[in-house]
């Protein structure tokens, strides 16, 4: 599926200020652009029509982990997580949106030279647009194990999110889609499971939930952590994290992926098997449920997760 392109005129924030879209632009000798390096992050603000408010989705925490990211590649951001949870409010409200949003910061190696080695110009951005579905995933998705491996801790750090390591879930995506599939699944090079190109994976067998552990090469997800919490406290599941083979996703009872774009997503076929009963199977069913619950502001036990952009924001730094 591709996403249409934003509006031109939706104010980012972009250098240290808010300009529109179509006036934040770079060089086209910025070293990112050619080595691929910058870190990103993609938080989601859920619109509630019922309280009139858009919340924003464990904000403080994807910043963190953007600043943090950021620094494996010694990429500086002048901002703590606080601040810059505020601006992305800020951002929002300046925008005026009432619906679902995505948010990406940026940052990169900004120099316009030709050259590899980094210096220390780095810049940093902050785009928020309106977005909905990523995935086709309501009545379930179709998953394919990408013919690539996924990137190795010491090659490329995979819980980086650094922006040249997506060529590898670009090629796996593209692959997957060309082939039939809504999502890859990654393999890592000893041949157990990982992730998907954009995702965590979730497995159901013997009526525990196993994911694949934060060392088989994998993001550690932030909605990942949501789902492990939300089926240890309110399904009382017990959460294994531990490597996973190819064939035990042939005879799993359940398969899904979560991330902050894909939400939860069941995977109802896998390499053109279906999974379990080839429907979308009860745990999967009520932890997207209870996902969503807890985002969109209808459960109290998880308001820490979410900010309101519009009634309780501090103001803008
Ligand atoms: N793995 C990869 C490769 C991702 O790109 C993402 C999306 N950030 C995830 C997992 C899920 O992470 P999160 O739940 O923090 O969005």
């Amino acid at each position: 599926m591709r996403a249409s392109e934003p509006d031109p005129n939706i104010l980012v924030w972009f250098r240290g200020g808010y300009r529109p879209l179509a006036e934040a632009n770079v060089n086209i000798l910025t070293h990112a652009l050619h080595y691929g390096t910058g870190v990103f992050e993609g938080i989601r603000a859920y619109w509630d029509e019922r309280q009139g408010e858009l919340y924003m989705v464990r904000a403080e925490e994807h910043f963190a982990r953007w600043i943090r990211n950021c620094g494996i590649i010694r990429i500086g951001v002048a901002e703590n997580a606080r601040e810059l949870t505020r601006i992305a409010a800020d951002l929002c409200r300046r925008n005026g949106f009432r619906t679902d949003v995505y948010m990406r910061p940026l940052g990169w190696k900004a120099s316009p030279r030709i050259g590899v080695q980094p210096d220390d110009n780095d810049a940093a951005a902050l785009i928020a647009i309106p977005f909905g579905a990523y995935l086709p995933s309501e009545n379930g998705i179709h998953a394919g194990v990408a013919s690539w491996r996924r990137i190795e801790d010491n090659a490329i750090p995979g819980r980086g999110k650094i922006c040249g390591a997506y060529v590898n879930s670009a090629l796996a995506s593209d692959e997957a889609r060309r082939n039939g599939f809504d999502e890859a699944i990654f393999l890592t090079e000893s041949g157990h499971v990982a992730e998907g190109a954009t995702c965590n994976i979730f497995m159901v067998r013997s009526g525990k939930l196993v994911t694949p552990a934060a060392t088989d090469n994998i993001l550690e997800g932030i909605t990942r952590d949501c789902v492990m919490t939300l089926a240890r406290r309110e399904l009382g599941l017990e959460v294994v994290e531990r490597s996973i083979d190819r064939s035990e996703l042939y005879v799993c009872d359940e398969l899904f992926f979560t991330g902050t774009a894909v939400e939860l997503a069941p995977i109802t076929r896998v390499d053109h098997r279906p999974v379990g009963a080839g429907v979308i199977g009860p745990v999967a069913g009520r932890l997207r449920q209870l996902y969503e619950d807890a985002t969109h502001g209808r459960m109290d036990t998880y308001h820490h997760w979410i900010e309101p952009v519009y009634q309780k924001a501090p103001a803008a730094v």
